[in-house]
């Protein structure tokens, strides 16, 4: 059985799960100013470099919002463990995961020889 999960811990995974919520918010409001921008200069025929330039930062913004969503659903998955009774032990081969571990990376799902494991294959 897992160690039980201290309350600091939890609440450093809502405040986590709270921070990446905001800054989705926050990047949905940029992707609309930047669409909105988007329009405007596609408009004038004489501006496509600047447009495909936008276009890019656009990109990026669909990357980061994508790593944010990744990034919320880990934290709300490892909240889920924590009421399963399940949190720090490691989803792919069962074992414990370290203490310092779980301190430095609160939602880590895996070891650190699974993670390791996974990225290089
Ligand atoms: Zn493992």
């Amino acid at each position: 059985m897992p160690a039980p999960v201290s309350k600091q811990q939890i609440e450093k995974l809502e405040a986590i799960r709270e921070k990446l919520k905001h800054d989705l918010v926050r990047l949905e409001e940029d992707v609309e100013t930047a669409q909105q921008e988007l329009a405007q200069e596609a408009n004038k025929d004489d501006r496509i470099a600047e447009v495909a330039a936008m276009a890019v930062g656009r990109e990026l913004d669909m990357s980061l919002e994508s790593n944010i969503r990744l990034l919320l659903e880990r934290v709300e998955d490892a909240l889920e463990a924590i009421k399963a009774g399940n949190y720090g032990v490691c989803k792919s081969c069962g074992k414990k995961i370290p203490e310092e571990r779980l301190e430095a990376l609160p939602y880590a799902a895996m070891c650190v020889e699974c993670q390791r494991r996974r990225e290089t294959h």
